[in-house]
């Protein structure tokens, strides 16, 4: 075929197929980095610690330090420890729009119940309740850590983090040998474990304490005690979970791929906070979400339907000195954003839930999701042309390679993410992330080469 007539097909090719050695080395150091930030940064908080640590070192305050804002002013708002807003002050008046790149830092995961604590036969184990969307029997004979708070009653804190250093133990579920397994095995896949079935092993030496019955609860109450100094009681107002103890890793032969937990979001909440780093003068104020909340519907004062976004805007406003009764509906009405999540990349040992026409492919870069939702697109935020137009454009001209697809089939499944908050609110979005395969599971995989392309899309979108 002649070059005229080839380009009138959207070529989708292999992102790996046209780079030379610079770009190469770029894509492995920055993933260097991104598996660093996954493997200290495998809960909300811990998430939102290491980016106020990130943020500090590249020149951003509290926003509360701040008397007046300033063009080039870089700030942040931590809101209750588990999600986090940043922003670079534009030139151009707030007024006339805000551009925002939003990702969520919680990720599916165990949690401990309020009463965690029993003991049963000789072990002691912690009670979870599951956070998300799991596939439970995943998280059984997998190692564990502990990660999390004890708050006392006086408001002293307590930060747990337990299984992740070489010499420290880990926790683990039990599963049935298959010898014994017959009627197991006949479930259906959704009812292997019981939700009630995913209790923490967490110890089996008894205290010698002749009086009591619960001996090796006793004995762990009082580990518990000479390391934290807490009682049974503390343990009301603690929020801990449990997370896989894997370290983030290269995948394959050629390194092109990282198995890590906590990707989904982790792949597009380091990708646009490392970009958002890298701004210097920028005409449109940057905005950069770190949400908490998103795998359970993105409810409650730290998720993305709370007002506290609303409240942050409203600071810009009132210390850039623009505001005026209403401003902030405005301001929203005329912003664009890149709802940052990551997307479902195409599984050759799936396929069949994908359409390959509209699947998104490891290795092709970001990936554009112009509508989520489910059954004829329900609950969708579908981004209007014009936009999805304007978006391409900025990713066109910075040689940003992309792909826009859709989940899956029509009527297999579906999902969401923040895009229709902020689009119920005026502003134009569209979802745009890194493909990733196994998503949701303990050990997710994405390619380093779409991480990267994130990393230059974030970029690009807030540069234009
Ligand atoms: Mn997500
Ligand atoms: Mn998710």
């Amino acid at each position: 075929m002649d070059n005229e007539l080839n380009k009138l097909f959207n070529k989708k090719e292999i992102g790996w197929n046209k780079i030379d050695d610079n770009e190469k080395n770029a894509i492995f150091s920055f993933c260097d980095g991104y598996m660093k930030f996954l493997n200290t940064s495998k809960t909300e908080r811990e998430a939102v610690c290491t980016a106020r640590k990130i943020a500090e070192e590249n020149g951003f305050r509290d926003i509360a330090t701040f008397d007046s804002l300033k063009p080039g002013d870089k700030v942040f708002f931590v809101n209750r420890e588990k999600s986090m807003y940043l922003a670079v002050i534009g030139t151009e008046k707030l007024e006339n729009g805000i551009q925002i790149v939003g990702a969520h830092i919680d990720s599916p995961r165990l949690d401990l119940k309020p009463n965690p604590l029993y003991e049963d036969s000789g072990f002691a184990y912690f009670k979870t309740h599951y956070y998300g969307g799991i596939k439970k029997y995943q998280w059984t004979t997998i190692p564990l850590s502990l990660h999390g708070v004890i708050v006392k009653a006086n408001g002293e804190k307590i930060t747990i983090n337990i299984g992740e250093a070489p010499d420290d133990p880990i926790f683990t579920i039990s599963d049935l040998l298959p010898h014994l397994a017959q009627d197991q095995m006949e479930k259906k896949l959704k009812n292997g474990i019981d939700g009630e079935d995913l209790a923490l092993l967490l110890g089996s030496i008894p205290y010698d304490d002749e009086k009591t019955s619960e001996k090796i609860k006793l004995n762990i109450l009082n580990i518990l005690n000479q390391k934290y100094d807490i009682t049974e009681t503390d343990l009301l107002s603690s929020e801990i979970e449990v997370v896989p103890e894997f370290k983030a890793r290269s995948l394959g032969f050629d390194s092109s791929m990282i198995a890590g937990y906590g990707q989904d979001d982790r792949a597009c909440a380091y990708t646009s906070l490392s970009a958002m780093m890298s701004l210097q003068n920028v005409k449109t104020t940057a905005v950069c979400i770190l949400s908490d909340k998103e795998e359970i519907g993105s409810m409650g004062n730290t998720g993305m339907e709370s007002h506290m976004f609303d409240f942050f805007i409203s600071e810009l406003l009132n210390k850039t000195g623009e505001n005026r009764p209403n401003l902030l509906d405005k301001v929203f009405c005329f912003s664009k954003m890149l709802s940052a999540d990551v997307d479902a990349g195409f599984d050759p040992l799936y396929a069949s839930v994908s359409d390959k026409t509209n699947a998104a492919f490891l290795g092709h870069g970001i990936g554009l999701n112009k509508y989520t939702g489910a059954r004829g697109k329900s609950g969708a935020s579908d981004a209007n042309a014009e936009y999805v137009a304007w978006v391409r454009n900025v990713f066109e001209k910075n040689n940003i390679r992309y792909q826009v697809s859709e989940l899956g089939k029509v009527d297999v499944g579906g999902g969401g993410t923040i895009a229709y908050i902020l689009a119920n609110k005026g502003v134009d979005v569209i979802d745009c992330g890194v493909p990733v395969l196994s998503m949701h599971a303990p050990y997710e995989v994405t390619s380093k080469y779409d991480v990267y392309s994130a990393f230059k899309a974030y970029k690009a979108f807030w540069e234009e």
